[in-house]
């Protein structure tokens, strides 16, 4: 699999030949202010100790404290993990918000751990990061396969370890731990909110026919979004695979299903497909919403999608940027599309701070306009340029990280 570190700065070696840097900031740019890595022992269930790696990357705090998610994936690694950091950074800059960019993960199948030894992972991923996590240093946030209990279990070793009572450490909690109403349903509502602001500029129907990779938090959820707004999910995949019917999905059906099969195949009138043929399948908007590298230049030839929009972090590869881009298939980029989870987590970390609690309608009616305001200032700036989203939504982000590193 190609390195995602490598993708994420050819993305930004061709952001700073489109835009007007200079050279020791874009230098700056390429390394993080510093990555960690940490062994974390676990005590198993059956007594014996198993050693974890765990990571973390501040990647930058010009604007703000780090921020960004926890993976915890059998894949991961230092180099995921810092693309995902670098990722973060732009994402917060375009989004506008006070924060730097920053993520950490765990290589770890948590489906092979009792939650007994997934809570002992997670505070001891905690234990080894106390000293640079905190409010006003560096605060994480759910990513894949890491849930609003892991960030409870988090937030209470940090108060044990540090006597720090805001929970402001971390966001994604339980709203009954300080979680913000709306975080949970915030990255895919958000993408909606982006998606509305285009649809007209990208020349797509009023009703979309879509096709979703991905059924975890982004992914289902924007599968409900989706559908309650009157577009047809047509095809909705998880890692085992997915199923396709082209009348439509029915999401809450779904989502039923898969709760008591613990599998989307064999879901009553629809097809099963691969996850490879999800991505090919003939619908106006294609959402990745699982991990990097999915679309790449072994099958963007093969895409129908009128129009990719990018929920996953890094789904698409550089190369599969330019042959989509020569097809004339637009993409919506992953760091304005999911940024509403970022933007909320900010909403959550604010009203810990401020020890506040806002409606979900409050947090909903904020982040719509904070994603609308974004996505016309993106979609000026990349008529203004002449070039792609992804590239005037980099050279967004990375004019307000310069300006005020500067
Ligand atoms: P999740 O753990 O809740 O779900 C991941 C989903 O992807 C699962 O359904 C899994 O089965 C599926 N999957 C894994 N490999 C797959 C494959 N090869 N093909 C198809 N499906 C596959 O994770 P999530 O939080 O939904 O995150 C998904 C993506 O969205 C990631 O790139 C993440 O960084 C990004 N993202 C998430 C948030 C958030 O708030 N959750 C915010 C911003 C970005």
């Amino acid at each position: 699999m190609k390195n995602p570190f490598d993708n994420a700065m050819s993305q930004l070696d061709q952001a700073a030949r489109a835009g007007n840097f200079g050279h020791a900031f874009i230098s700056r740019m390429k390394v993080p202010d510093r990555d960690i890595r940490i062994s974390i022992p676990v005590e198993m269930d059956d007594g014996s100790i198993k050693i974890f790696e765990g990571y973390r990357v501040e990647y930058n705090n010009t604007l703000g404290p780090y921020k960004g998610g926890i993976r915890y994936h059998p894949d991961t690694d230092i180099n995921e993990i810092k693309a995902l950091a670098f990722w973060m950074t732009l994402k917060c800059a375009a989004a506008g918000i006070p924060m730097g960019g920053g993520k950490g993960g765990v290589t770890v199948d948590p489906k092979n751990l009792s939650k007994g030894e997934l809570e002992r992972l997670s505070r001891g991923w905690v234990r080894r990061l106390a000293d640079v996590l905190g409010p006003r240093k560096d605060v994480p946030a759910p990513d894949v396969n890491t849930t609003p209990e892991i960030m409870a279990w988090i937030a209470d070793e940090f108060e044990k370890i540090t006597g720090d009572k805001t929970k402001a450490v971390i966001t994604g909690k339980p709203i009954d731990k300080g979680g913000s109403e709306g975080r949970n349903t915030s990255t895919a509502q958000g993408a909606f909110y982006v998606f509305e602001k285009f649809k007209k500029e990208l020349g797509l129907p009023e009703k979309c026919a879509v096709a979703i990779q991905g059924f975890g938090n982004a992914g289902s959820f924007a599968g409900v979004v989706f559908s309650r707004a009157g577009h047809k999910v047509v095809a909705i995949s998880d890692s085992k695979g997915g199923v396709y019917n082209p009348l439509g999905l029915d999401m809450d059906k779904l989502l039923e299903h898969k709760k008591s099969t613990g599998t989307l195949s064999g879901f009553s009138g629809a097809k099963n497909i691969s996850n490879m043929e999800l991505l090919e399948i003939e619908c106006d908007l294609l959402i990745p919403a699982a991990l990097e590298n999915q679309i790449n230049e072994t099958n963007a030839e093969k895409i129908k999608a009128k129009v990719v929009l990018e929920l996953a972090n890094g789904p698409t590869t550089p190369e599969a940027d330019e042959i989509l881009f020569k097809r004339d298939v637009p993409i919506v980029p992953d760091i304005l599309v999911n940024s509403g989870g970022v933007i909320v987590s900010y909403f959550e970390w604010e009203q810990n701070l401020k020890k506040e609690h806002w409606s979900e309608k409050e947090v909903f009616d904020k982040l719509k306009k904070m994603l609308e305001e974004n996505s016309e200032k993106i979609l000026k700036k990349s008529k203004e340029l002449k070039t792609t989203f992804r590239m005037s939504t980099f050279i967004v982000a990375l004019e307000r990280i310069e300006e005020k590193m500067i």
